[in-house]
């Protein structure tokens, strides 16, 4: 049976970071589907959908096994139709440590099947965070380093 994994998220923006998560996810799974969710308690993006669509599949336009969706449902539901058994998501310290842990336990309720799988994140990707990138980007600074496209 094909090992797939979703990689949900809000994606606002993708970076680096999460560029890291899914390549070292490859080594796991046969096929990666990245989510983009409208975040309703982020219930307004900076930066828009389509476009942040767009420059994911740019990433990865050299793998077949790694497609990109949007959703705006229960990451739980979206798994099922997905045929995935297994989240992927990334860890870069305790916060998201007590964060991911309480959505895993609420995935896990909703749909027994999927199995959260947690990649702790890369030396040099660890301080990388996308609301930080939006402060820095609106005011202007320079985040290209950041993020594995061209904005
Ligand atoms: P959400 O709004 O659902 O938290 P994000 O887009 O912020 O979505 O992040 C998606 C996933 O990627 C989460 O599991 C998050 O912890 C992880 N992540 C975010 N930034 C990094 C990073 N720099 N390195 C590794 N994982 C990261």
């Amino acid at each position: 049976m094909k090992r797939v994994a979703l990689f949900p998220g809000s994606f606002d923006p993708f970076t680096k970071g999460h560029e890291d998560i899914v390549l070292r996810g490859l080594k796991l799974f046969d096929e990666i589907i990245i989510a983009v969710g409208y975040n309703s308690s982020k219930n307004q993006r900076y930066f828009k959908i389509d476009f942040m669509l767009e420059k994911i599949r740019e990433t990865f336009v050299k793998y077949p096994q790694i497609n990109v969706v949007t959703y705006s449902e229960l990451t739980a539901e979206l798994a099922r139709k997905h045929q995935a058994r297994f989240l992927l998501r990334g860890l870069r310290n305790t916060t998201d440590f007590e964060y991911e842990n309480s959505i895993a336990q609420v995935n896990r309720f909703l749909n027994e099947e999927l199995e959260s799988v947690f990649l702790i994140t890369s030396p040099p990707f660890a301080a990388i965070n996308s609301s930080i990138i939006r402060e820095v980007h609106r005011y202007g600074g320079d985040v290209s380093p950041m993020l594995p496209y061209q904005l």
